[in-house]
């Protein structure tokens, strides 16, 4: 049809500021004390997409609950995904948010996995960048923390039939976000869930797809019964692999001749292809270290532990960065890694990645991108 426009690849966004505006004072004091995903600032993106139109004009508009149609399909078949990343204030005062181009590219293939609209590249980072400018004043200063993003799509459509939805809303809402471990890095105790799988060969666990979540909750729940704070978890085939921690990347650290050897589980298609785990095997390079991507059993884990040639494991991820694992539960007992302390290996990966978020350091490679 002539009158149906060129599917949207640059932001098309009709500005609303709230009439409201929290004064200075009163959001210093919220943001004072954040926590992790509580809290939201004071506006937020709305892009609709209609199959046959593409992405239509979108809203910056102010943070309010939705309105949505019971039979939207979301609700009942679960067409949902999500990303995650953060912008960080700079020694300048200016904004800049980490690998943005690399979580609109993964969510891109999560939405060809739950047959989504893919969005294009920069239509995503200009939505994010539109809501990161319009909030700026809600981006924290101090090293640690930072503003969380989080850019969501889910199917909109009200039918019942079991189909791709034909039209979809992709959000941007933003969180400012404390320090993950306020009182320091404090090393985890994790669970090896022996009962429940996160992912299975041909499924959806590469994707940041909300059902994932929805179905390892129970899982968490039994970590936190034995005393965990996450839960590890295996390969759904063999249930020998380790693959994940809760929502996050494993890495274990090896000592070889002295030096420190990186494994972290290869990318079979059953884990999420974490954006910090990746940034983290580059460093490993900077640093001069050997990295390995391969697979690694929970049996291997524990007896390179008590052998003495693993000598840390830790996790990593957008929210909390790096997360030591210091002891590790299944039922046929525990055992600790580092005197169940922060290792030095991780805590280098940690202030580096900090450092470079926040500026303290050079971005070698041109991880930052510049909103503000
Ligand atoms: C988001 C996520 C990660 C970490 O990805 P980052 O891009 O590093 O934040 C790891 N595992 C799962 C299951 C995730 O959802």
């Amino acid at each position: 049809m002539s009158t149906e426009s060129a599917p949207a690849t640059k932001l098309d966004l009709e500005i609303l500021p709230t009439p409201h505006p929290l004064d200075d004072a009163e959001r210093a004091a919220r943001i004072q004390n954040p926590g992790f995903g509580r809290l939201f600032t004071e506006h937020m993106v709305v892009i609709p997409y209609a199959a046959g139109r593409g992405w239509l004009r979108g809203q910056l508009k102010p943070y309010a609950p939705l309105t949505l149609d019971p039979a939207a399909s979301v609700l009942h078949y679960g067409q949902a995904i999500f990303e995650g990343f953060k912008a960080y204030r700079q020694p300048d005062g200016s904004i800049k948010t980490f690998r943005p181009e690399a979580n609109a590219h993964r969510f891109n293939s999560s939405a060809r996995r739950l047959a989504m609209p893919e969005m294009p590249v920069e239509l995503f980072v200009s939505a994010v960048d539109a809501l990161i400018r319009q909030d700026r004043a809600w981006v924290p200063t101090p090293v640690g923390e930072s503003l969380y993003v989080r850019p969501l799509m889910f199917a909109t459509e009200a039918a019942l039939g079991v189909k791709a939805a034909s039209t979809y809303d992709f959000l941007v809402i933003a969180s400012p976000a404390g320090a993950y471990f306020p009182q320091g890095v404090k090393p985890v105790t994790v669970w090896i869930s022996e009962d429940f799988v996160r992912a299975a060969p041909g499924g959806t666990g590469a994707a940041k797809f909300a059902g994932n979540y929805a179905a390892s909750l129970l899982a968490q729940m039994n970590a936190a019964a034995e005393g965990c704070a996450q839960v590890v978890w295996l390969d759904a085939v063999e249930r020998r692999y380790v693959e994940e921690m809760g929502g996050m990347n494993i890495f274990f650290v090896y000592e070889e001749g002295g030096r420190p050897v990186l494994v972290t589980p290869e990318l079979t298609g059953t884990l999420l292809p974490g954006i910090t785990r990746d940034s983290i095997l580059q460093l490993a390079k900077d640093f001069g270290y050997r990295a390995e991507e391969r697979k690694v059993t929970f049996d291997e884990w524990r007896a390179a532990v008590s052998e003495g040639r693993m000598t840390e494991a830790f996790a990593c991820g957008t929210a909390a960065v790096i997360t030591p694992i210091g002891a590790v539960k299944s039922r046929e007992g525990t055992f600790t890694i580092h005197n169940n302390e922060t290792g030095p290996v991780a805590a280098r990966f940690r202030e580096e990645l900090l450092n470079i978020q926040h500026g303290l350091t050079s971005d070698r490679h041109g991880w930052m991108h510049t909103v503000a």
